[in-house]
C-alpha cells in the first residue's frame, strides 16, 4: 500500500478487511510502498515520510496482526531494489508500455509530471515486490490482475533465460522417471499439449500432478515444474492473482471514495468532523424545501444507506424521501451513527500505538528483519543463476 496520506474508509472496506482475513489464511507479508510512492509524489517526498508510520497505525487499529502477518516497509529491504534492476535488464519496453494503469495514468495525471523512468518502471518493481518472496498469491482486485500477469511473464522470461544448468535437460528426464510410468506418460502428453499448443489447462493438470508427488526430491520437483514450461529451473515462481471481494466505498459525493476525489471519510477522523462532513453531504437537488419529495436513486447518502444500513431502515428512507415525509437531516442521521460506531473502535485501538511509537518502529523492525531474510535467500539464487556470485 502506498503511503500517500491517511487510510480512509474506502481503504478500510476495499483492502484491510481483505488482508484481516487473508492473514489467518495465508502466511501474508504487507509492506509500506515507500518507493512506489515516490513514483507519483517525488516531488512531495516529506507527505510519505509522515504517512509510514501513520499507515501501519491504521493497519494495526484496523486489525492486522503483526503475530499473524509480516509487517515491513519497502525501503528497509533494499534487496527489492536489487531485484528490480536484475529484471529490468530483461523486461521488454513493451510490456511496460502496456499495462493498462500506466496509459490511464499517464493521461489523466493533469496535476503530476509521470514522464520520468521510475514510473514508467513501477510495475517491474511491482513484479519484484512479489517475485523476491517467491510469492503464491497476490490479493487484487481485478483491475490489478494485468500486473500479476506481467509479473508472471517476467518471471518465466527470467526462468527460461537463467534456470538452464548444465545437464537439466538430462536430469528432467530421469526425474519424470521417477513419477512411475503412468504419471510420467500423462506428464509428457501434458507438456506437449502446453508447449505446442498453448493449453494452460494443461499446464495446470501437469502442475497438480507433480505438487501431488510424495516421493520426489525438492531438486526433481523444480526441474518438473521448469521443463514443463520449456525452461530449466523455476528460480522465480510464477504467482497467482488472488482475487479478492471487489467492495467499492462510496465517498460524500457518491463517486468512488478516493484522495483524488476529495471526498473521505478518514480511519481516524474525529467524529464532529465525520457528522460535520455527512451532515453537509449533497442530496437529490430536487428537494429544496423540506415538502419536496426526493429520489434515493440519486442521492449519495442513499449509497451510504446502501452500505450501512439495514432493509428496514432502507425501505423508511425510501418511503420518506419519495413522499416528503422525512427531512435529509432525520435520513442522514442512522447514517453518522453507524459511521461512527464502525470507527470508535478503530480510533481507540489506534491510541496505544499512537501513544507509544517505539511499539509501532519494533512492529516494523521485526518484519523488516523477517522479510529480508527471505529477500536475502531469493536474491541469493538470482545472483548465482545469473551469474553473479563472485563476490
Ligand atoms: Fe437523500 Fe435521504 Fe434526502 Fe432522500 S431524504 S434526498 S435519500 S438524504
Amino acid at each position: 500500500m502506498r503511503p500517500t496520506g491517511r487510510l480512509h474508509l474506502g481503504q478500510y472496506r476495499g483492502v484491510l478487511k481483505n488482508w484481516i482475513r487473508l492473514q489467518h489464511e495465508y502466511d501474508c507479508m504487507f509492506f509500506v510502498a515507500d518507493w512506489h510512492a515516490l513514483t507519483t509524489h517525488y516531488e512531495e517526498s516529506e507527505v510519505i515520510e509522515d504517512s509510514v508510520w501513520q499507515m501501519v497505525i491504521d493497519w494495526l487499529a484496523s486489525g492486522v496482526n503483526p503475530g499473524s502477518a509480516t509487517l515491513f516497509i519497502q525501503s528497509r529491504v533494499p534487496e527489492h531494489a536489487e531485484l528490480h534492476l536484475l529484471l529490468s535488464m530483461i523486461t521488454p519496453l513493451s510490456w511496460v508500455e502496456r499495462v493498462p494503469s500506466y496509459k490511464d495514468l499517464m493521461a489523466n495525471s493533469n496535476d503530476r509530471d509521470l514522464a520520468t523512468y521510475g514510473f514508467l518502471g513501477y510495475p517491474v518493481l511491482q513484479s519484484a515486490d512479489i517475485l523476491i518472496y517467491q510469492a503464491g498469491n497476490v490479493p487484487v482486485g481485478a483491475d490489478q490482475v494485468p500486473h500479476v500477469e506481467m509479473t508472471r511473464e517476467i518471471a518465466r522470461r527470467f526462468n527460461h533465460i537463467y534456470g538452464k544448468t548444465p545437464g537439466f535437460e538430462d536430469l528432467a528426464k530421469e526425474a519424470i522417471k521417477k513419477l512411475g510410468r503412468k504419471n510420467a506418460k500423462i506428464y509428457k502428453s501434458l507438456r506437449r499439449d502446453y508447449l505446442e499448443q498453448g493449453n494452460r489447462e494443461a499446464l495446470e493438470e501437469a502442475q497438480a500432478i507433480i505438487s501431488e508427488q510424495q516421493n520426489v526430491s525438492l531438486g526433481d520437483r523444480d526441474r518438473l515444474f521448469g521443463y514443463l514450461e520449456g525452461g530449466g529451473k523455476v528460480i522465480l515462481p510464477e504467482p497467482e492473482s488472488l482475487l479478492t471481494e471487489v467492495s467499492v466505498m462510496p465517498g460524500l459525493d457518491g463517486k468512488k471514495m478516493s484522495k483524488s476525489y476529495g471526498n473521505t471519510i478518514a480511519l481516524r477522523e474525529d467524529p464532529e468532523s465525520v457528522e460535520k462532513k455527512i451532515r453537509i453531504m449533497t442530496t437529490d437537488p430536487a428537494r429544496v424545501k423540506r415538502d419536496d419529495p426526493g429520489d434515493p436513486t440519486i442521492c449519495p447518502v442513499f449509497e451510504l444507506h446502501k452500505i450501512y444500513s439495514d432493509d428496514e431502515t432502507r425501505n423508511w428512507v425510501r418511503e420518506g424521501c419519495t413522499t416528503a415525509g422525512i427531512g435529509c437531516v432525520d435520513c442522514k442521521k442512522p447514517v453518522v451513527e453507524k459511521v461512527l460506531e464502525e470507527l470508535q473502535p478503530i480510533r481507540e485501538r489506534a491510541r496505544q500505538y499512537e501513544e507509544n511509537p517505539d511499539l509501532v518502529k519494533s512492529i516494523v523492525a521485526e518484519g523488516c528483519e523477517r522479510a529480508r531474510t527471505i529477500a536475502r535467500s531469493t536474491l541469493e539464487e538470482v545472483r548465482s543463476a545469473m551469474g553473479l556470485d563472485y563476490r
